[in-house]
């Protein structure tokens, strides 16, 4: 997803609209999570809003009055953004969900992951750094 416009910090860029699920155990590659078991299956364009470390968007949601206590998600953008940048929001996803990061900002985590789930990573990764397996060398004739 690309901006077609400038926003400001803090401008409003739209309503993320989806299905709304209460279920803890539900995932999917694209469903964000608002809080402990209530989620958003979002439909286009946000459904494809891509994740970085250095995110400049993030989402809101109100359950608010006047819409007879729906709620409603809306995607604000963190800081300054050009015409032609890429739209960008942070999964926070945890440990056990994290997948190697390659956001290519400065301050990458290397994992699709919360900062404060970053010390789940270190002891996951750690539990897995043997040696790598030495391959037999095939000799082609
Ligand atoms: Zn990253």
């Amino acid at each position: 997803m690309f901006a077609n416009r400038r926003f400001r910090q803090d401008d409003l860029i739209g309503e993320i609209s989806g299905q709304l699920i209460h279920d803890a155990d539900y995932g999917s590659d694209y469903c964000f999570e608002l809080d402990r078991g209530r989620l958003i299956e979002p439909v286009s364009p946000f459904r494809f809003i891509n994740h970085s470390c250095d995110s400049n968007c993030e989402f809101d949601y109100s359950d608010s009055v006047v819409a007879n206590r729906e709620t409603r998600i809306f995607l604000f953008a963190a800081r300054s953004i050009n015409v032609n940048d890429q739209l960008t929001i942070d999964y926070n996803w945890a440990a056990e969900s994290a997948i190697p990061c390659l956001c290519g900002a400065p301050t990458c985590r290397g994992w699709i992951v919360a900062s404060d789930e970053l010390g789940k990573m270190r002891e996951r990764t750690d539990r897995r750094s043997q040696p790598p397996l030495q391959m037999p060398e095939v000799k082609i004739q």
